[in-house]
């Protein structure tokens, strides 16, 4: 990662910026997007094989499902996303709404067993001006928080998601899902 990748991307998508929510091992998704790759939805794909720290997801619920971000702003990055492949939040139907916030309080348990972290952003960008990366298929963000965490992105964050790679963050959690579907 170099400034220059870094001004280039931002000339191409034009819309984040400089020094807010930043993350540089997001660049890979950024020029993805940027070069009109990744058109397949892979929050329709993924729940659509078996789960695997392949596809990311930690929880499959009636409606809506729990996966792992594969471009996390922070390590533990936890999306809740309904199956359908639905763009207009105004369209999430009563239980996709209801469900995605039984999860988030799940995805918290989880976290909280296994990352202890001290606080969470929980949210959903609505529209590519508001930051979604995919904006045709909903879904909600859970970003755990530790103390010393200095802006919404911590300039460490990169050496923290390094020191635990997704596969072994998703072997993880999965164990506490796993634990908290038996409880
Ligand atoms: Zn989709």
């Amino acid at each position: 990662m170099n400034d220059d990748n870094k001004t280039e991307a931002h000339d191409k998508l034009g819309k984040i910026s400089e020094g807010r929510l930043w993350a540089p091992w997001r660049m890979k998704y950024i020029q993805a997007a940027a070069d009109g790759e990744e058109e397949e939805c892979f929050l329709c794909t993924n729940p659509a094989v078996d789960d695997s720290p392949a596809n990311l997801i930690l929880h499959r619920d009636e409606h809506c499902f729990i996966i792992m971000n594969l471009y996390p702003y922070n390590n533990g990055h936890l999306m809740v996303a309904p199956y359908r492949h639905e763009q207009n939040f105004l369209h999430l139907t009563d239980g996709e709404l209801m469900e995605t916030l039984k999860l988030t309080q799940m995805c918290m348990q989880a976290l909280d067993m296994t990352m202890h972290p001290h606080g969470y952003n929980v949210g959903w960008n609505l529209g590519r001006i508001a930051g979604a990366g995919v904006e045709e298929h909903l879904h909600q963000h859970i970003v755990p928080r530790w103390n010393g965490d200095t802006n919404f992105m911590p300039v460490t964050a990169e050496t923290k998601v390094i020191s635990e790679s997704l596969h072994e963050g998703w072997t993880r959690l999965k164990e506490a899902f796993d634990s908290l579907r038996t409880a």
